[in-house]
């Protein structure tokens, strides 16, 4: 039988091997989430309401050992994991605070005597996650289905074994109903045949733009609903009168969050020349601050990355932007040390045609590219194949509005980092994705807005 280990970043270590489902064991998934289905889609919204708020508890109680389970897996420092988990109860209440408004009927006036949209659940939702926020990425997904009625079948990524089945746990815990949320132990080869199965609705991944070209492929060949939440290049946006304090301590804390390694990182830091050099240099203080260590120590400030392949292709992707001309002011270099940790490091003059510039670049590195003002600022921060978010700082509400609605991607925020909060819509335009998790569009993707009309 096929397995997969769940490897401690912070030590190179294996923790716990995992034998994958055999065909039988996914066939039983299947089998019982279908049979559950009606009864669960046709739960009163109070009796959904109940269970998310019992979810949101039992997050709470548990945090601590949930916290350490993440950290154990995919790295990321011990603090961060806590406030992953306070993040996942929060969708849990704004879901149970709001749900019933969302899925309330739409009436809409016509040549009908009542015609009103109805929102009902798609069925099965094979929700395909990746491991940077392995709680996170789940709920945020999970709980506006599981709201709106359907059910979830969670293919989780290979490196957090433990934490798929924690989750699948969890929710029984809450008092769930079985099999309203499972997980699938399967390798990325098996996903085909399940989004093709009759049992499942609709598919949402979180991931590279390889899978969701395989996986939206599949699923359009099956004529299956998606949403893709791909990855992003994130403009940060600093113009001339930016408040540098503000920006700089804002720069740090989005390029560096969880090791780099999050979708809506700000990945180009676009200066304007007359600031870009106290920008650099307040930038490279602060990464001089941070300190490699055990993720599970408080004190930490750079957690390792999350596997060895994706450390060696960033710093593939340092190297290749260096040997093009692109100035390194401080890292570059994977440290001496067991684990997958590499040296926070800052990029200038960054280029086009180099890989900072033209890829994704998921790690703990800051790119600056130098804008001579602020048109070309602007048409450099469109100028790439993604479009998830992205920000800018500026003293002029104005000004950053202007430039925020002329940015092509899913949000900006003025003065702000960029954030998901389930209050606000989340996804990406371009190579970035399509459709929207969270807020009331969110709980809308996985649903049938039928039209009932009435003489
Ligand atoms: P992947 O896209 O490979 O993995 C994400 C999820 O998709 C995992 O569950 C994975 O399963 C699954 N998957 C991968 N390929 C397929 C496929 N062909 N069919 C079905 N499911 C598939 O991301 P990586 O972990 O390899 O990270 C690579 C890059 O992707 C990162 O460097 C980053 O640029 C981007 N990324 C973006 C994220 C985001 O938040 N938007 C999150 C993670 C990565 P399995 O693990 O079993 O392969």
């Amino acid at each position: 039988m096929a397995i997969i280990h769940a490897t401690n970043p912070a030590t190179g270590e294996k923790i716990k091997c995992y034998d994958l489902f055999s065909h039988d064991a996914v066939e039983a998934v299947l089998d019982n989430s279908a049979r559950s289905r009606s009864e669960w889609a046709s739960l009163s919204l109070d009796g959904r309401t109940v269970l998310l708020r019992s979810l949101a508890n039992v997050l709470r109680t548990q945090k601590k050992n949930l916290a350490e389970l993440i950290t154990s897996e995919m790295g990321k420092l011990i603090g961060e994991a806590q406030s992953e988990i306070d993040k996942c109860a929060w969708v849990c209440d704004y879901y149970a605070d709001k749900g019933q408004q969302f899925l309330a009927d739409t009436p809409i006036e016509s040549d009908a005597s009542y015609s009103y949209i109805a929102y009902q659940p798609l069925g099965t939702i094979l929700a395909i996650m990746p491991w940077n926020f392995p709680f996170w990425q789940v709920f945020r997904c999970a709980v506006p289905a599981l709201m709106a009625g359907n059910n979830i079948l969670l293919k989780h990524a290979s490196n957090v074994p433990g934490c798929a089945l924690a989750l699948e746990q969890l929710f029984q815990t809450a008092g769930f109903p079985s099999h309203i949320f499972s997980s699938l132990l399967i390798s990325s080869n098996q996903v085909e045949a399940i989004i093709a199965d009759k049992r499942i609705h609709a598919v949402s991944l979180t991931g590279s733009e390889k899978a969701g070209r395989s996986v939206a492929a599949t699923a359009g060949q099956y004529l299956k609903k998606t949403v893709l939440e791909l990855g992003g290049s994130d403009a940060f946006v600093a113009l001339e009168d930016a408040d540098m304090d503000e920006t700089v301590m804002a720069a740090i804390q989005s390029r560096f969050l969880n090791s780099g390694q999050s979708c809506i990182a700000a990945k180009r830091f676009i200066v304007l020349n007359s600031v870009a050099d106290e920008f650099i240099e307040r930038l490279h203080m602060a990464i001089e601050k941070r300190q490699v260590g055990d993720p599970l120590n408080p004190e930490t400030t750079l957690a390792p990355m999350a596997r060895e392949d994706l450390r060696d292709i960033l710093h593939q992707q340092v190297s290749g932007s260096i040997d093009q001309g692109a100035v390194k002011v401080t890292g570059g270099k994977i440290p001496c040390r067991p684990g997958w940790f590499y040296a926070a490091t800052l990029l200038d003059h960054v280029k086009p045609g180099m890989p900072a510039y033209d890829e994704e670049v998921f790690g703990p590195v800051a790119v600056v590219i130098r804008a001579t003002d602020e048109q070309a600022a602007l048409r450099i921060a469109n100028d790439t194949r993604f479009g998830l978010g992205g920000s800018v700082w500026t003293k002029d509400a104005q000004k950053g509005e202007n430039f925020a609605r002329a940015m092509d991607c899913g949000c900006v925020y003025v003065n702000g980092m960029v954030k998901s909060d389930p209050r606000l819509p989340f996804g990406g335009i371009k190579h970035s994705g399509y459709g929207r998790e969270l807020s009331l569009l969110g709980i809308r993707e996985f649903m049938n807005a039928k039209t009932i009309w009435i003489k």
